[in-house]
């Protein structure tokens, strides 16, 4: 078991994004070919318990699936873009105070907090407006024959 720990949290800590438990067990086979899912399974589960790695469902964006990142020494708030999915991570000294303030006020020892904030990274911001426009332009061709149709005008001279 113990093995099979150090190999999970091997694959996790030189993870450039957040893993669910398919990508983790692919990353460990290509270690241990060994490995078992059901072994991935239940070291997530165990590492999870022991505040190791925590659990994360990033907004939902991509349905019920469930991610994993080390716990690290700072906490950090996950800012997920909706359209794409990209997910960033940021650090502030604010959210510790904040952190703090609760521990203070509850006369808590907070040991896990989770943020997530979603909205539209700059890149679809800009592809949602073309949308929109492009949108807006179909709708005004739609109505253009009705537009055109000639009116009947009669001059008399
Ligand atoms: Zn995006
Ligand atoms: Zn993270």
């Amino acid at each position: 078991m113990t093995r099979q720990r150090r190999l999970i949290l091997q694959v996790m800590d030189n993870a450039e994004q957040h893993l669910d438990v398919d990508q983790i067990f692919e990353r460990a086979k290509r270690i241990d070919s060994g490995v078992h899912l059901v072994t991935v399974y239940r070291t997530i589960e165990l590492l999870k318990k022991q505040g190791l790695i925590d659990e994360l469902d990033l907004l939902h964006l991509r349905g019920d699936r469930h991610y994993y990142e080390t716990h690290g020494p700072r906490d950090h708030i996950h800012v997920a873009c909706l359209k794409c999915g990209k997910v960033r991570e940021f650090e502030s000294r604010l959210y510790e105070q904040l952190k703090s303030q609760i521990e203070k006020d509850f006369g808590m020892k907070v040991t896990i907090s989770r943020t997530e904030v979603g909205g539209y990274c700059a890149h679809c911001q800009t592809l949602r407006a073309r949308e929109v426009e492009e949108v807006r332009m179909l709708t005004l061709d739609a109505e253009k024959p009705a537009a055109r149709t000639p009116k009947k005008r009669v001059r008399k001279s």
